[in-house]
């Protein structure tokens, strides 16, 4: 008997006949003695909706925006215990607020704090499957708040931290993590391991299949966590682990199409100058990326970097006001461009791949505007119109014989 902690993303709950599907699967394990908080998120749509009801207003303050968007997942909570009730299945539904996930105040994406877990195990110790909201949370001052986009993952492996469960289940419409989006790469295959680093990369660069705060907190606590599909339960989808035997130089191709890339000018070359850019640029929270200062003529530095697209006009604000400061000479930005990367934990100790990426890109006829790596990763910002990113993905995606990986299990 285990205590599991199972995800159900919008689509796995898009409608009644899914619902009542995804309440027998439940069944199945519960016939089997284990003990279950299911998470689930709106049914698919309908956060769109309620984030095009609240831009009827204007000056629409974040706190009531997070009192919109968290209702989708009350509908889900509601509709998922009424089939397991049907099926005979004692179930209770449980809101962020009821359960205690404590977050921050950033309204729109915060960041859980603490979970309690006193409630969740007296309902466990009565015999009770708990279904949980995902996505929302409480402040200390009582205030709902929603995690962030495709924030329900992130409640699924926080409770199943704070619980101590032994294994998170993320059911999604697909049936786990990909070398590539399948959507846009031929050949694209399933991986049925990877590591929560590869993963952290992979989900942070826009591969959506889970929401890259959960693979974090996953690592950090050391979730046993796996992706699969909530179509076709027979298939076993994919293990996100600690470590692996045998890594692969590249794991994956991912590309982010909703970047931002901007370049400061001519800031003068002493200390605590770029502190002031990127403290400014964190205390608005912006998360930067791909931050590159090269060498500097004159005294004279340049910098570059990425922020997500929708961070675009905030960043133009924060940094318009540091230019009288600090006096750089000009500000350049653009949003048409993506950045596409290769992830592989093997990558460390394997010469040549940044050079093989780059001359594959170059075949292409594919322009390179910036790049950076770290350990496990090779981004570049490439253009982003004529089918340029899926374009350069395929070229990538072949070069690097992805569709052909040798794959062990853990
Ligand atoms: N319903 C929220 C969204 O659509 C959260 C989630 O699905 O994970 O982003
Ligand atoms: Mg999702």
């Amino acid at each position: 008997m285990a205590l599991i902690v199972q995800k159900y993303g919008g689509t796995s709950v898009g409608s009644v006949e899914r619902v009542r599907a995804v309440a027998k699967h439940i069944a199945t394990f519960k016939e089997n003695g284990h003990d279950l908080i299911i998470t689930v998120s709106a049914p698919s749509g309908v956060t769109d909706k309620l984030v095009a009801a609240t831009e009827k207003f204007s000056n629409v303050s974040a706190r009531e925006k997070d009192v919109m968007l968290s209702i989708g997942e009350q509908i889900s909570i509601a509709r998922l215990v009424m089939a397991l009730n049907e099926l005979g299945i004692p179930a209770v539904s449980m809101t962020g607020w009821q359960m205690g996930i404590c977050t921050d105040a950033e309204h729109t994406k915060a960041r859980i704090l603490a979970v309690k877990t006193e409630r969740a195990k007296k309902e466990l110790a009565e015999g009770k499957v708990i279904v949980l909201a995902g996505f929302q949370g409480v402040t200390v001052d009582g205030d709902i708040t929603t995690l962030g986009r495709g924030g329900s993952d992130t409640t699924a492996v926080a409770i199943a931290a704070a619980i101590g469960a032994d294994l998170c289940e993320i059911y999604t419409d697909v049936d786990g993590v990909y070398t590539a989006d399948p959507r846009m790469v031929r050949g694209a295959s399933k991986l049925n391991v990877i590591t929560y680093n590869e993963m952290l990369e992979l989900a942070s660069l826009g591969a959506k299949v889970l929401h890259p705060r959960s693979v974090e907190i996953a690592k950090n606590y050391n979730v046993k966590l796996s992706v699969r599909s909530s179509f076709d339960t027979s298939k076993e989808g994919t293990l996100v682990v600690n470590q692996l035997e045998k890594e692969f130089v590249v794991t994956g191709v991912a590309c982010d199409q909703k970047v931002a890339k901007f370049g400061i000018f001519d800031i003068e070359d002493k200390p605590g100058l770029a502190t002031v850019v990127f403290q400014a640029l964190a205390d608005a929270k912006i998360n930067v990326d791909m931050i590159i200062q090269s060498a500097m003529r004159n005294n004279l530095n340049d910098i570059s970097f990425t922020v997500p697209l929708e961070d675009m006009e905030r960043t133009i604000k924060v940094l318009e006001e540091l230019r009288e400061n600090i006096g750089f000479s000009d500000i350049v930005f653009s949003p048409d461009v993506a950045k596409i990367s290769l992830v592989g934990a093997g990558m460390t100790s394997a010469p040549g791949v940044a050079a093989k990426m780059f001359s594959v890109l170059a075949e292409n006829n594919i322009n390179i505007e910036m790049i950076c790596t770290s350990e496990i990763r090779i981004s570049c910002i490439i253009e982003k119109w004529n089918g340029i990113p899926a374009k350069a993905m395929q070229a990538l995606h072949d070069a690097f014989n992805l569709d052909k990986l040798d794959q062990v299990t853990e």
